[in-house]
């Protein structure tokens, strides 16, 4: 989207080709010809960027002694405008053959040669050039450093378009230009090759391009192809809560994505990350799963099949289990498959249902657990835990949500009566300050973090605050660089300032809010040198955020898991919900709350009920109204009547006995739980696992029936995005051999057990669903369109539904917003002399959870292949330790090698763990204490040792 100036009131009113035209005040020529349907052909323009004027293609006569850019220049009263003279057309053609004297051929650009989008070529078509007749002068290279983009610098004519995409669109700052005169082209960085400089292959250069100069590389061996022979879908992207909405475009001869592309939505604006344009091969691997397996008699007693985290074989037959390490990360198929037999799907479907029911009837309700899937539909999602709550009578149903936002849920039920967000991260365009806390957002939500780097270009005060120096520390007005698990502290130490200086809203606090006196007793003793002590935040800059904040006139905090991801993390919310709350900052346009969802459809998944305290639109499962409501709505009439488990509880239960029996739909818990070891061992005791996935993941190999399910690339389905949009995804691909839809085996399994579904389609599960959901009302399959719709949504058919939320009341009982006041706690594990440094864990830009997916990708295991611990240069230097070196990370729970990243962005005595790569599981080293009120681990803080490591010897 092209950042544009503040809507001017006024018209003007000209003359293009002698028709009358009123356009906007402020319009270009360019904008109001186009509004007008005259067409005027350009090059170094493209809507979506700032105009710079450099081309002269689009060149108008406006009766001036020269032609003026109709790109730059605006629209005035009375101007007649001729935009298509012989003269005006005779210049473009000379520009044309200018341009095209020293381009490669036409069959040698690759744009031309693959997508046919070259638009160079296509006005050399238009004004009759022919450019292989033109002598050449070629030598400016090529660059193929990068995995996944070819630079072909004779390509380029220096229209700036990627430059303007990298900077003010994607905010990367990466592009800028090198050289004199006819030595001039496009650069990377300080001119370093595009592989080695901070380029993070985002493609939105790609997309930008003109001509040939930059384009995308196939991935692995599929070709790219012009997209008229090609199938083009519309859906969303597989991985981050911001759900871009793209484009696959399929070769259908081959059942293969050729390439993808960004498409215009209000929260993408076509924009992608490396993952969204480059990782969608995984579900072409050759490692699909394809069959149903059944574990072989010989296998038990069960346990991790292939090498595990810490080297060790746990499980298989006895004759297997001898020391090893192997490198690589996935689960070793020759080792696990041997372990399992192909068996039909009535086969498998009829274990799954008799063992389910089996150790129901001996165990009671208490005795089975589901774990569902934020990737799922929400469809799916639905289906799942009215299977469990309706088929096994119990609540026990949860979903990676407990490992992500589960916290700050919990706090905003208790503040405002809704986990969702109050408002859009778009929103933070009309904000005067933003603060951005505990999220790596450049890595996990990269679209979303476009918004903020370019609001702030647009004069949003961005104030950081993370442990790390993320990138977007680089983009931060104010940057806090906290200490681990002092964010109470810090934020109750701004509160004080903010009452001191009488910064509050008192009219918000008398008419919107209940508890101020309580919160206002509570940070009266965070005075800012006492918040300096313990979060180590300068006194000073405590108070000047906190003077920037009280006096903007709209505030928006965006938060990320290392807020939620804490013993503290339901007090670390509470908080930032009473900092927005004391100042008015909720239900006005640029304020408000947002914890940015992690998954894909985690908003949609916990919105549909799988959560074990919650039904569907999040009704009490311990309300008997709400029970009664759910039983008439299902035709049943034994629901329990009494909250479930939770993630971490159900593994706590497994070890004890308590669950035994679990079907995993899509989790791989084994990975993304704390503590693997006491994992591993809850798994290994269940009497029975089903696990439908499409990979043999780590906790398939404790499985008793494996069930191959469908990639999102291969059903339909909706998905509700942070911002609460629902999207419509649409089918992609054929699934291989016979994997199944996931809607469809949980109804098979569903039947099995007697309870009679009859579901034709996910749009007939959307109806049922929006009939329980009243927060859905109005959404269907036929109005949510190409770009879906925000919820609540009175009008669908005209409305993109409601970005700001609780503008007259809050969701409480009472409408009111409850202030809950937190006293700060220090972690549960402090460093000590054995263990002195703070571990915090969390993604990596290419990666996504446990890494099943995008290390299945080729692009993004390219990019990002190996597990690595991020170390202060002085801590390295103190340990011995250089950049690339192996080191050994040692918790009280466990121990991994990986190799060592010096990184600046670290604080001394910290250091951060991707926790996507099985052979060093960073949650082999975490601790599994739990928030009291969210439930959810400390994933953040943990104490370890670091020093160097040992390697040994392969086995072969
Ligand atoms: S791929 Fe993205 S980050 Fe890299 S140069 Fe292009 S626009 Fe910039
Ligand atoms: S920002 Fe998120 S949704 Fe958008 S392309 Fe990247 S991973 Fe996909």
């Amino acid at each position: 989207m092209a950042i544009t100036a503040p809507d001017r009131t006024g018209t003007v009113t000209l003359t293009i080709d002698g028709h009358e035209v009123t356009a906007a005040e402020g319009s270009t020529i360019f904008q109001a010809a186009k509004a007008a349907g005259v067409d005027i052909p350009v090059l170094c323009h493209d809507e979506r960027y700032d105009p710079v004027g450099v081309c002269r293609m689009c060149v108008v006569d406006v009766g001036a002694p020269a032609f003026a850019a109709s790109c730059v220049r605006a629209c005035e009263n009375g101007m007649d405008v001729k935009t298509a003279t012989p003269e005006l057309e005779r210049s473009r053609a000379v520009l044309t053959e200018m341009l095209l004297s020293d381009q490669p051929g036409r069959e040698h650009d690759p744009k031309q040669a693959t997508t046919g989008d070259n638009e160079l070529l296509a006005l050399a078509d238009r004004f009759g050039v022919t450019p292989d007749a033109l002598p050449r002068a070629f030598g400016r290279g090529t660059d193929l450093s990068s995995p996944v983009i070819a630079v072909d610098h004779d390509a380029c004519i220096l229209c700036d378009r990627c430059v303007r995409a990298c900077d003010d669109i994607q905010g990367n700052d990466v592009i800028g230009r090198s050289g004199k005169g006819y030595a001039t082209r496009i650069a990377f960085d300080l001119n370093d090759p595009m592989g080695n400089s901070s380029c993070v292959s985002c493609g939105e250069c790609v997309a930008a391009c003109p001509t040939g100069a930059l384009t995308n590389k196939p991935i692995r061996t599929i070709p790219i192809r012009p997209r008229t022979e090609l199938d083009a879908v519309d859906t969303v992207c597989p991985y981050c809560g911001v759900g871009c909405a793209l484009t696959y475009y399929v070769d259908r001869e081959h059942n293969a994505i050729s390439f993808a592309e960004g498409r215009e939505q209000p929260g993408s604006h076509g924009r992608l990350c490396v993952k969204g344009r480059y990782g969608w091969d995984y579900a072409a691997s050759p490692q699909r799963l394809t069959t149903p397996l059944i574990r072989r008699e010989a296998s038990y007693p069960k346990g991790a099949l292939s090498a595990d985290v810490s080297g060790e074989m746990t499980g298989g037959a006895p004759q297997e289990r001898r020391r090893r390490r192997k490198p690589g990360g996935l689960v070793d198929y020759a080792e696990v498959l041997p372990h399992f037999r192909e068996a039909t799907w009535d086969e498998a479907l009829d274990l799954v249902a008799r063992r389910l029911t089996e150790i129901h009837a001996v165990g009671g309700p208490a005795a089975i657990a589901g774990f569902g899937s934020a990737k799922c539909s929400n469809e799916e999602a639905y289906l799942f835990q009215k299977l469990i709550r309706t088929g096994f009578h119990t609540n026990n149903v949860d979903h990676c949500t407990r490992l992500c936002h589960a916290s700050s849920v919990a706090a905003l039920f208790e503040g405002i009566g809704s986990g969702a967000v109050s408002t859009t991260y778009g929103d933070v365009i009309n904000a005067d300050v933003a603060i951005v806390t505990g999220s790596n957002s450049t890595a996990n939500h990269p679209v979303a973090s476009s918004f903020f780097k370019q609001a702030r270009r647009l004069g949003t005060t961005i104030i950081y605050v993370d442990p790390r120096a993320d990138k977007m520390a680089d983009h931060a007005d104010i940057y806090c660089q906290l200490k681990p698990g002092t964010d109470v502290a810090f934020y109750n130490g701004i509160m004080h300032e903010i009452i001191r200086l009488d910064l509050v809203d008192h009219d918000y606090i008398a008419t919107r809010t209940s508890g101020y006196e309580a919160l206002a007793r509570t940070v009266r003793n965070y005075p800012p040198e006492r918040a300096e002590q313990i979060s180590g935040i300068p006194a000073d800059v405590i108070r000047r955020v906190a003077r920037v904040w009280g006096e903007a006139g709209a505030g928006v905090i965006f938060w990320g898991m290392g807020i939620s991801q804490h013993t503290t993390g339901t007090d670390n919310a509470r908080c930032l919900i009473a900092l927005c709350a004391i100042t008015g900052n909720i239900g006005r346009p640029g304020s408000g709350l947002h914890p940015l969802r992690g998954q894909n459809n985690v908003q949609g998944a916990s919105d549909m009920g799988l959560i074990p305290m919650f039904y569907p639109d999040y009704a009490k499962a311990d309300d008997p109204g709400v029970k009664a409501r759910f039983e008439q709505a299902w035709g049943t009439s034994d629901l329990d009547p009494k909250r479930g488990l939770t993630v971490t509880e159900i593994i706590g239960s497994a070890l004890k006995g308590g669950v035994r029996g679990m079907y995993m739909l899509g989790e791989n818990p084994f990975l993304s739980d704390p503590n693997i070891n006491k994992v591993r061992k809850a798994l290994a005791a269940l009497e029975f696992l089903v696990v439908q996935d499409i990979f043999l993941t780590e906790t398939a190999e404790f499985a008793d029936v494996i069930l191959p399910a469908s990639s999102y690339l291969e059903k339909d389905g909706t998905y509700t995005n942070t911002d609460r949009r629902v999207q419509l995804g649409h089918k992609v691909l054929d699934s291989p051999g016979q994997a199944r839809l996931d809607w469809q085996v949980v109804q098979d399994i569903a039947n099995r057990i007697g309870l009679g579904w009859d579901y034709g389609s996910p749009r007939e599960v959307f109806d049922e669903m929006v009939s329980v959901i009243p927060s859905y009302a109005n959404l269907s399959y036929d109005n949510l369109g190409k770009t879906g719709k925000l919820y609540p949504n009175p009008d669908p058919e005209h409305g993109d539904g409601t970005v700001v939320m609780f503008g007259d009341r809050f969701n409480t009982n009472d409408g009111l917003a409850h202030l809950v006041p937190a006293e700060w706690l220090p972690a549960k594990e402090l460093p000590s002399e054995e263990y002195p440094f703070v571990l915090n864990t969390g993604r990596m830009l290419e990666h996504w959870h446990t890494g099943s997916m995008t290390r299945r990708s080729y692009a993004l295991d390219a990019i990002a292949p190996k597990a690595l611990v991020f170390v202060h240069p002085d801590d390295a230097a103190a340990l011995g330790l250089a950049d690339g070196d192996l080191a050994r990370v040692t918790s009280r729970r466990g121990s991994i090698e990986l190799e060592v990243k010096v990184s600046h962005r670290e604080a001394r005595g910290n250091c951060f763990i991707p926790f996507h790569f099985r052979e060093a599981a960073a949650n082999l080293l975490t601790i599994d204490e739990i928030d009291p009120f969210g439930k959810i681990p400390e994933f953040k803080f943990c104490a370890v040792r670091i020093e160097p490591g040992r390697i040994e010897p392969v086995d072969a």
